[in-house]
């Protein structure tokens, strides 16, 4: 039941639609009550890169009555194949048009996905807006990180699941099933899904707007309403995926992965993974060096990320490296490690992971200056940093990448040359270094406010401003063979737009996607001037929701939400970034009371027995 011939013949990588990788669940449609379709909408081969996708696959496929397919969005050639032909987007498994679903679930990770969701569901046959579907179509879900603020798409999704999907996904495909086999209808799935935890129903609420069209108040429809929406958290991390599908094409992501913790203590004030994903959770040394074995053995892996917010920060991880470079079955397996702190152990613990093989270092200061890092709540010493800078250098490293951010809040000119400083010293250090010659990659992305962290409420610098600080940074370096690459400034103000908008953007994302926006964090497909006309259209002004400071008053269109975090605590550390003033981490010093401390006891566990 795959697409013809004809379609996968001209279009790039068939292998992107059809399935039948290596440790597919291919459960039989007919043997199944429910089916489920997975999204992540973006390509194939940036979907089957993430770890949550491959474990809610398998807790799904797990469940007797249960079936988890796979849909990515279709790259253009793909869709005009489709469109001109008729046919509809199908499940990459089991060949069934999306429409044939009970339901569709996307994976929010990334705020420029938000046309290609449109465009998954009209391809699939489905409604894009949630009133116009019946109780003939699949119910509309969405989770990740982006449904900290769902709002943009509160016109689209017909459930949220807010935080942690993993045990609670089992709990919602169960009870939709039951109530469908009762006869009930979508309202009534609805009503009885807005009782659980971490599940938000957009339309039993209603939005109130001041005269001026911002955001005022958010009013609850029904009494099954939840007020606030609390984010789901599992007490302990999910079983790792034992049968992880292995994709026939080259993936961004091409090696096994392990996520071996959840979770950040460190309280970067701009960052909403360490919101998201709070509390810390470890898995434990053995289960990990099972799994990195269980890859290599099932999936035939023979390189194997160790995931975490901040690898450095898991307990014993130099024993851990150590112990699985040591084990006979990690003879031709390669570890790596994404997230890397500064300091020389890190290196040493790169050095470890990776024999001989030397490719780029990427270090991550985000501010060069110590104001600005205490701004933030990142500080590393300058000296810190060119320390560690030379002991990869030294170790036979030659390619170094530094990333930093501009735009953060209170950044002054000082600040911005500060990193064209720096990056020289660490060029100059390299140079010193025995062997080649040394390369430095400086990398720029522009501060985006994100709802739910302290940062919330200060606005992104705008355009020309950006351009100018790029170019006050390259002003300053001397050294030719730095380079300097920097974000296109207007995906950042989308990005900014999305983090902090309100309902109101739904007719903004709908219009851009029916003049034909779709991949819009791709540089090549972008095109701004769509968008630009889809907020004229809507009466709606981009800077407005990037650009603007928001008062510490003023409501949040994202409020209803609970991360957990509670305001007090981020409002105390706007006023301590303000003040210059650093938090300590949690992990070490006591606990700084952010409002978590009151949920975690409550917390729900996965049940183990459906692995
Ligand atoms: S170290 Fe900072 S940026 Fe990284 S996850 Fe933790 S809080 Fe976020």
């Amino acid at each position: 039941m795959s697409y013809p011939d004809y379609i996968l013949a001209n279009v790039q990588k068939p292998a992107r639609y059809t399935g039948g990788e290596f440790n597919a669940a291919n459960k039989e449609w007919q043997k199944t009550e429910f089916r489920l379709a997975l999204s992540y909408p973006d390509i194939y081969e940036v979907g089957m890169s993430g770890i949550t996708m491959k474990i809610l696959y398998e807790e799904i496929n797990c469940l007797c009555f249960a079936l988890a397919d796979r849909v990515f969005a279709p790259w253009p050639d793909m869709e005009e194949a489709l469109r001109q032909a008729g046919l509809n987007l199908q499940g990459i498994e089991t060949g069934r048009a999306l429409r044939e679903f009970d339901v569709i679930g996307f994976l929010l990770g990334y705020e420029l996905n938000y046309t290609n969701l449109l465009n998954i569901l009209d391809l699939g046959g489905i409604p894009v807006k949630s009133a116009d579907r019946r109780d003939c179509h699949p119910l509309v879900m969405a989770g990740g990180i982006g449904t900290l603020n769902p709002e943009p798409l509160a016109d689209f999704i017909d459930y949220f699941v807010i935080g942690d999907g993993e045990g609670l996904i089992s709990r919602v495909i169960e009870l939709i099933r039951d109530l469908k086999k009762a006869g009930a209808g979508r309202q009534d799935i609805l009503m009885e899904l807005a009782s659980l935890e971490g599940i938000y129903v957009p339309s039993f609420y209603t939005v109130e707007y001041s005269d001026d069209g911002r955001f005022r108040n958010i009013h609850k429809k029904m009494e099954e309403a939840a007020m606030p929406v609390k984010r789901s958290i599992c007490r302990e991390l999910p079983p790792y995926p034992r049968k992880p599908v292995v994709p026939l094409i080259e993936t961004v992501q091409d090696k096994g992965s392990v996520e071996i913790s959840r979770g950040c203590t460190r309280g970067c004030r701009f960052c909403n993974a360490g919101v998201y994903y709070r509390p810390l959770r470890h898995r434990s040394g053995a289960e990990i060096y099972k799994a990195v074995q269980e890859l290599r053995d099932v999936g035939g892996y023979d390189e194997v990320t160790l995931l975490s917010l901040s690898s450095g920060d898991y307990p014993g991880i130099s024993d851990l490296i150590n112990r699985l470079n040591e084990a006979e079955h990690m003879k031709d397996t390669t570890l790596s490690l994404p997230s890397l702190r500064i300091d020389e152990k890190s290196i040493e613990l790169v050095e470890a992971i990776s024999g001989r093989k030397r490719g780029g270092i990427t270090l991550a200061p985000e501010a060069a200056t110590n104001r600005l890092q205490r701004v933030i709540n990142k500080v590393i010493s300058e000296e810190e940093i060119l320390k560690t800078a030379t002991c990869a250098f030294e170790r036979g490293w030659t390619t170094l990448k530094l990333y930093f951010m501009l735009g953060l809040p209170t950044e002054t000119e000082e600040d911005i040359i500060a990193i064209a400083q720096l990056a020289s010293k660490a060029y100059d250090l390299g140079r010193l270094a025995p062997g080649r010659r040394p390369k430095l990659r400086l990398s720029l992305s522009t501060f985006v406010p994100k709802a739910h962290t302290p940062f919330q409420w200060f606005g992104q610098i705008d355009q020309n401003e950006i351009l100018k600080r790029v170019h006050l940074i390259k002003n300053n370096i001397c050294r030719r063979k730095i380079s300097v690459s920097w974000n296109n400034p207007q995906i950042s103000l989308l990005e900014a737009v999305f983090s902090r908008g309100d309902r109101l953007l739904g007719k903004v994302v709908q219009s851009a996607w029916e003049s034909g926006a779709r991949f819009d964090g791709w540089d090549e497909l972008f095109d701004y001037s769509k968008w630009e006309k889809a907020f004229e259209e809507a009466g709606l002004t981009p800077a407005d929701y990037a650009n603007r400071h928001i008062n510490l008053e003023d409501p949040l269109p994202w409020e209803h939400i609970s991360s957990g975090v509670s305001r007090k605590f981020l409002e105390e550390e706007y006023h301590r970034a303000i003040k210059g003033e650093a938090t300590p981490d949690c992990r070490i010093d006591p606990c700084n009371l952010c409002g978590l401390e009151k949920r975690i006891k409550n917390c729900h566990k996965i049940s183990k027995g459906a692995h």
